[in-house]
């Protein structure tokens, strides 16, 4: 379960700059001893590891590229990309957690907030002092949010009454604000809802074989009564607002699922290296070595995927497309990677003692959420032929 070698086939590590090293290190460093030791009983008793909390604070891993005036490291989107590799090398639940808080909801509260908002929640978010969540999926909207049937109507008061539901929504139960968005007459906007504000709950989803290391939960608004100045994010409206945070959290995920891979690859090898059937190493088998070779080829072409678009995407010069690209490319072969890892240890492959089927069960979430695969394989679609065929 500890497996720790890092797969890198191609000098990929020459391509980092120092900085990028460190925060690498510092993350594997974090993962192997805090992580990887205990995080098969997390997802065998379905629950969250919190006590990593504080600690993944102190480290700064929570909204990382963020600046350093509200409390962030002000990394680069290529540092940011490897921490997400690492963290997701130990479990894709923990990976989602640092996702959700950093892109998903700090980077809104960054981008669309208020000056007060951002002082008053960014700090304490990147010390993990608060954990957030994103609300935009819906029950029968998902792929398509515009849909969406919550709303939120502004009062003669000046104060906002929402109504909705929410689905799906990791960390929705421990979260201190949810990042809801709405329907108003003005279009879609963002607002932030404090745990505890009267009308507001948020049960959690029980019964995942996916993601078991992680909360996932409905958002339930009756009436809920917000402070316009607290609670509404004043510089956004329309879709483009939740689409932009979730293309940065879909940059963090085309890293994130190789870190997954990297560590269904590496237990693969090391296993086939020491497993003797008919009298010698079950990797001295062409079979078995076919699959590594691809396992270990898609993997280096996935890395070498994201290192572009987080260089290019650190000069501020890239096109969601092209995280669609990335997102749809690294999940997929990540999945793919895990799976045929789990052929390579036989009946040892199911066990939680070895990563294996947590993170091919993980990556079935990651698959399908920010985008599912499918839709990113349309919007790739309609960047190459100009025709939007998923509507
Ligand atoms: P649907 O949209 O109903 O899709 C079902 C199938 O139809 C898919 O295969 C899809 O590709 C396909 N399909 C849909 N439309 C088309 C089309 N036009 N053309 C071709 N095929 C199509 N959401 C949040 O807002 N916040 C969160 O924090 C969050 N966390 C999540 C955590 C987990 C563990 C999971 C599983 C989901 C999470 N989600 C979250 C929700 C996630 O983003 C949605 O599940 C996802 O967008 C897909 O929506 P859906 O499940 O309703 O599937």
């Amino acid at each position: 379960n500890t497996v720790t070698e890092l797969t890198d086939y191609m000098n990929f590590q020459d391509l980092l700059e120092d900085e990028e090293k460190l925060v690498r290190e510092t993350a594997r460093t974090f993962v192997n001893e805090q992580v990887l030791p205990i995080i098969d009983k997390h997802a065998q008793e379905e629950s969250f590891p919190f006590h990593l909390i504080p600690q993944m604070g102190e480290l700064g891993f929570f909204g990382p590229t963020l600046p350093e005036e509200y409390g962030c490291a002000g990394l680069s989107n290529v540092a940011y990309g490897l921490l997400m590799y690492e963290l997701e090398r130990g479990d894709s639940g923990l990976r989602s957690m640092a996702s959700v808080q950093g892109s998903l909801v700090m980077y809104p509260i960054f981008a669309f907030g208020s000056e007060e908002q951002k002082k008053h929640w960014l700090p304490k978010m990147a010390k993990g002092e608060a954990i957030g969540c994103f609300g935009l999926t819906e029950p029968d909207f998902g792929s398509n949010p515009s849909g969406m049937r919550t709303k939120a109507v502004r009062e003669p008061d000046g104060k906002w009454r929402l109504n909705g539901a929410k689905m799906w929504i990791t960390n929705g139960t421990i979260a201190d604000v949810a990042v809801v968005w709405a329907k108003t007459e003005d279009g879609i906007r963002g607002f932030l809802v404090e745990k505890g504000t009267p009308g507001f709950t948020a049960p959690q989803m029980k019964g995942k074989w996916s993601l078991r290391a992680s909360v996932t939960s409905e958002l339930i608004f009756d009436n809920v009564i917000l402070d316009e100045e607290k609670s509404l994010l004043p510089k956004v409206t329309g879709i483009k607002g939740p689409l932009s945070c979730l293309t940065q959290a879909r940059y963090g995920i085309a890293w994130g699922a190789l870190g997954a891979a990297d560590n269904c690859y590496q237990t693969a090898l090391e296993y086939s290296l020491s497993r003797i059937q008919f009298d010698k190493p079950i990797a001295g088998f062409q079979l078995q070595q076919k699959k590594l070779a691809e396992m270990v080829t898609e993997l280096t072409k996935g890395q070498l995927l994201a290192l572009q678009l987080g260089r290019m995407k650190d000069k501020g010069k890239f096109s969601p497309a092209q995280v669609s690209m990335a997102k749809m490319n690294n999940v997929k072969i990540a999945l793919d990677i895990c799976r045929t890892a789990r052929t390579m240890l036989g009946a040892n492959g199911i066990m939680g003692e070895y990563p294996i089927m947590r993170h091919a069960n993980n990556l079935e979430s990651v698959y399908t959420y920010e985008g599912t695969h499918d839709m990113h394989t349309l919007i790739i679609g309609q960047e190459v032929t100009g025709i939007a065929a998923y509507r």
